[in-house]
């Protein structure tokens, strides 16, 4: 056996996120009698929320404002006078509920957890990650699940990594795999922590950046033969 640990990312690695939003955000603009929000609203939102995220990874904005301030712009920019904290409360609970797998991800971690231990390092909002792997019945194949919100860190940085390997013990990194769909995110986090390296493209994105994975795998059932 090449690992002892792998290291999963969460977000369209395990987990289908841009389904888990969709469903939330339809389920909350219908809830507050937005009828059929049409796509400008929820591309509006997609933009809002991608650069308040890049605000936060710069210690620009906290995670509380964050979680409400892509509202109160969203619906500044749009005329829609609705309540931006409730909305965001309603908005996280559906997120919370929508616990969308990734095809394969489930006989995966079923497949490996007999033959070595899994974690999850994972940035977002703690309650909300927590509630989606607890109701899609995975979280307890995982040994430790570690939320960036908990830490104070954000991947790629060295300080998540180094919370998880210290919950872990991991001494030897050289024994450790992170696989991940974000070059960025969870493969430069891997780098930066001298552990092995996996992308997962499923679709087949060409790498236009200067990260380079070890190794990399279009579908999750590949993982096992990289042991
Ligand atoms: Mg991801």
């Amino acid at each position: 056996m090449n690992y002892d640990v792998i290291i999963f990312d969460a977000d369209d690695t395990l987990f289908d996120y841009k389904k888990a939003e969709d469903f939330a955000l339809t389920s909350v603009f219908e809830e507050f009698g937005v009828q059929s929000p049409d796509t400008d609203y929820v591309a509006l939102y997609r933009t809002i929320n991608q650069e308040l995220w890049n605000d936060f990874e710069k210690g620009a904005i906290s995670l509380a404002e964050l979680r409400v301030e892509r509202f109160s712009r969203l619906f500044a920019g749009t005329g829609l006078t609705i309540g931006a904290e409730e909305f965001s409360n309603r908005y996280l609970g559906y997120l919370g509920a929508g616990a969308y797998l990734i095809d394969g991800a489930v006989e995966l971690v079923e497949e490996l957890r007999s033959k070595v231990r899994l974690a999850i390092i994972t940035n977002g909002i703690r309650e909300v990650q927590l509630s989606r792997f607890s109701k899609a019945g995975v979280d307890h194949y995982f040994e430790h699940i570690i939320v960036s919100e908990d830490t104070g860190y954000q991947k790629p940085h060295i300080g998540i990594f180094d919370y998880a390997f210290n919950k872990l013990g991991i001494t030897d990194p050289a024994r450790v795999l992170i696989v991940g769909d974000s070059l960025t995110s969870d493969i430069q986090g891997g780098l930066n922590s001298g552990i092995d390296t996996c992308w997962y493209n499923p679709h087949n994105k060409p790498n236009a950046t200067p990260v380079k994975p070890k190794f990399e795998i279009k579908q999750l059932s590949e993982v096992l033969t990289l042991l």
